[in-house]
């Protein structure tokens, strides 16, 4: 008996310090949206801070362990009651932090969604702290390794996107279009956005940098197999547009304050005596783990293994320190 528990000491990875990130912290931004919070005015920080000048800037740098940064990512990604789906948001957060990581760089990531929200210890939530605690180390992994392109957006709106048909770049194995009708408790699932022709003629005139106006028509030319728009054809002139772009130039807030979100490129055009309507579903890019799916599958039952694989198809878990002894480094 005190042979094999020697053996298997031996055999045991020697357990490493936690691992540190670096996360810019001197600018974080509210969140866009339906799900917009505001920062405290006085955030808590764990770990320690560094503060440098940059350009003429003060910037300030949270260091931390990975496992705590976490606590301050996954509430602020995913709020919600359902201990399974929020587990798969910790994992998956995990894993895009492990591959995003910029050794020798003063930061690895922003606070913002250009990665991934965070909100450092003020923004703590204790299901996201347990969901994180009891998934401590796991990731996705894709044939033995860490899966590098795992993404995520809040409502994929009936199926999720093929990855190479939103981003550039190669096609990737486990990020495929996949059905899902989870999300339908979604805030978002449908929604209608209205546009008066003359506004999103400027609008297109502005961003396209030729003229436009006036708007006559708009119609989709292409759509994606998981049904997303490509590309618009605007007028009779065969002016085109990516579907992408216009969901761009649609986010966010106009001169005159008001809101105007074209939550995603899933959409119709319909026209009217004064303008259009973009009619359609889901909000975000549409590729990986859809949040509220997730959170419909745990709802269901489904436990957060079930929910990894039926967005990221073919891939596994396990903890990210076992990947770096097999691949002995
Ligand atoms: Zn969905």
């Amino acid at each position: 008996m005190r042979l094999i528990l020697f053996w298997l000491l031996l055999l045991l990875p020697v357990s490493a310090e936690p691992l540190e990130v670096r996360v810019l912290v001197s600018h974080p931004v509210p969140r866009e949206g339906p799900a917009h919070e505001e920062l405290p005015a006085d955030p808590k920080w764990r770990g320690r801070l560094e503060v440098f000048r940059e350009n003429g800037k003060v910037q300030v740098v949270n260091i931390l362990p990975l496992e705590d940064y976490l606590c301050g990512v996954v509430p602020r990604e995913l709020s919600c009651n359902e201990l399974e789906a929020t587990k798969a948001q910790a994992i998956v957060a995990r894993t895009y932090a492990l591959s995003h990581l910029r050794p020798g760089k003063r930061w690895d990531f922003s606070a913002t969604d250009r990665s991934q929200v965070y909100g450092g210890q003020s923004a703590e939530q204790e299901l996201a702290t347990r969901a994180v605690r009891e998934t401590e180390g796991m990731v996705v992994t894709h044939q033995g390794k860490l899966a590098e392109h795992v993404l995520y957006h809040s409502t994929c709106g009936g199926a999720t996107a093929d990855k190479e048909q939103v981003f550039a770049g190669l096609p990737v194995d486990y990020l495929k279009s996949v059905p899902c009708t989870y999300c339908q408790a979604s805030p978002l699932y449908r929604w209608r956005l209205e546009a008066a022709a003359d506004a999103l003629g400027q609008e297109l005139e502005r961003s396209l940098g030729k003229p436009v106006q006036p708007l006559t028509g708009l119609v989709v030319a292409e759509r994606d197999s998981s049904g997303r728009v490509r590309r618009l054809r605007l007028n009779e002139a065969g002016l085109e547009l990516r579907g992408d772009d216009m969901r761009r130039l649609l986010f966010g807030t106009n001169a005159e304050g008001q809101r105007k979100t074209l939550y995603s490129t899933r959409f119709e055009v319909e026209q009217g005596p004064s303008g259009f309507a973009f009619v359609g579903q889901g909000w975000g890019h549409g590729v990986g783990m859809c949040q509220w799916g997730a959170l419909g599958q745990s709802r269901s039952g489904k436990d957060y293994r079930e929910i990894l694989n039926f967005y990221f198809a073919g891939t596994a878990t396990a903890h990210y320190q076992e990947l770096r002894v097999a691949r002995g480094g």
